[in-house]
């Protein structure tokens, strides 16, 4: 689940796994689906 954050009067959306920022929630839930974050057993 993306982390929506505000700044600088804009809504951001965090990957849970990476910290890495977005400014469309799609975008970010796609990268968050895709993102091997720090568990190995993605990297397969
Ligand atoms: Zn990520």
């Amino acid at each position: 689940m993306v982390d929506a954050t505000e700044r600088d009067g804009m809504t951001w959306y965090q990957c849970e796994h990476c910290g890495l920022l977005f400014d469309d929630e799609s975008d970010a839930s796609q990268h968050e689906d895709n993102c091997a974050g720090d568990d190995p057993s993605y990297l397969q």
